[in-house]
């Protein structure tokens, strides 16, 4: 269930996004001013923001900056009244997403967050299976058949393995790796990482030591080649 950060100070707004989005299966956490709005954001890390521009303490510009520079990078909607055209051109400038004038009607809230939340791809489609070589992935049950062998796969290795192929011939850092394949909440070390990489070489490669599809990018990560 995607969750929703609402950062509004008018209380009959969030009442009514709140009741909205909630009906639409969203889960909303709210916040009253632009500080509690910077701490909700990095305590919940929410799917997405909305964020109002007029706000006590801190407006949504400088909400808006403040994310940015510190590397938070969940896609905000600013909520802007009619008078502040230009605004909606610097909110854009300083990091925002996309905005709607207030007042708006819910369906187009809704039809932005929706545009929103797909464009970032918080879950881009998911590969479910893909062949290279002899071995055939399917992602959906976390295995690979080798050469009419089966072998599960854990959890990481098949989302490492999912990543890695939807990238393909592409570096993937093991940062990106621990956001996406880990998510936030859990802090593995790369060594983490490294270690769920030998355990899938030894499932999909023919001489793990000398892997041709998991391949070390020295430095940065790994990278599947076909
Ligand atoms: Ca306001």
């Amino acid at each position: 269930m995607e969750k929703i950060l609402v950062v509004e100070d008018e209380p009959d707004m969030v009442m009514g996004l709140k009741d909205n989005l909630e009906y639409e299966g969203y889960t909303v956490v709210t916040a009253a001013d632009g500080v509690e709005g910077i701490e909700m954001a990095t305590k919940e890390l929410p799917d997405l923001i909305i964020l109002d521009l007029m706000l006590p303490k801190k407006d949504g510009y400088d909400v808006c900056k403040e994310l940015r520079s510190k590397g938070v990078d969940i896609p905000i909607i600013m909520l802007t009244a009619k008078s502040q055209e230009l605004d909606k051109v610097l909110g854009l400038e300083l990091g925002a997403d996309d905005y709607v004038t207030k007042p708006f009607s819910i369906r187009e809230v809704l039809a932005r967050i929706r545009a929103v939340l797909r464009r970032k791809g918080g879950r881009p489609q998911k590969l479910d299976s893909y062949e290279f070589g002899n071995v055939q992935v399917d992602f959906r049950k976390s295995c690979v058949s080798k050469s009419g062998k089966t072998l599960d796969l854990s959890h990481y290795e098949n989302e490492i393995l999912r990543l890695l192929i939807a990238n393909k011939d592409d570096p993937v850092s093991r940062n990106r790796l621990l956001d996406e394949v880990w998510g936030y909440d859990l802090f593995p070390t790369t060594r983490t990482i490294d270690n769920h990489i030998v355990k899938l070489r030894q499932k999909v490669e023919d001489d793990p030591k000398n892997p041709a599809h998991v391949m070390t990018v020295h430095g940065i990560g790994y990278k599947f080649v076909d």
